[in-house]
């Protein structure tokens, strides 16, 4: 994906990993997106949805919809049979964690035993249960 980078010094860092976030505008041509506008982070990827220009310039909505965006995004991995949930810092991690599991089930698994399956979802408790949560499971990576 083709970006050009715009002045993006009002833009508050990324809600989900403090990095820098830009202006980008899709230049694929016949690509679906292509002249779309939107803000994204430079460090994790993470975005909102593209604007399209009617002649008037979108900055100044990406700016508003950036800055106004928290990090409600709080995501999880959830684990059918034990019922089990583990909070990510982000979705890549929460990806990952929930591919690692699943190879694990998938190698552990007894003929008729209780079948165990990890997916990707929404921390539903509170952002400090979460963040707490989240942070326990770096360390652990960490450790590993
Ligand atoms: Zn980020």
């Amino acid at each position: 994906m083709d970006h050009l980078i715009e002045d993006s010094d009002r833009l508050k860092p990324c809600p989900f990993c403090g990095g820098d976030a830009m202006f980008t505008v899709e230049q694929r041509e016949g690509h679906p997106d292509f002249g779309g506008h939107s803000a994204m982070c430079g460090t994790c990827g993470a975005g909102i949805g593209y604007v399209f220009a009617c002649g008037d310039d979108p900055r100044h909505l990406l700016l508003e919809q950036w800055n106004r965006r928290t990090a409600t995004e709080r995501w999880a991995v959830h684990v059918q049979g034990p019922d089990d949930l583990h909070a990510c810092p982000d979705r890549k991690t929460a990806d990952a964690l929930a591919l690692v599991l699943n190879m694990q089930f998938m190698r552990h698994q007894k003929p008729g035993g209780p079948l165990m399956v990890a997916t990707v979802t929404e921390w539903p408790y509170s952002h400090e249960a979460w963040q707490q949560a989240a942070d326990e499971l770096q360390f652990v990576a960490v450790e590993a």
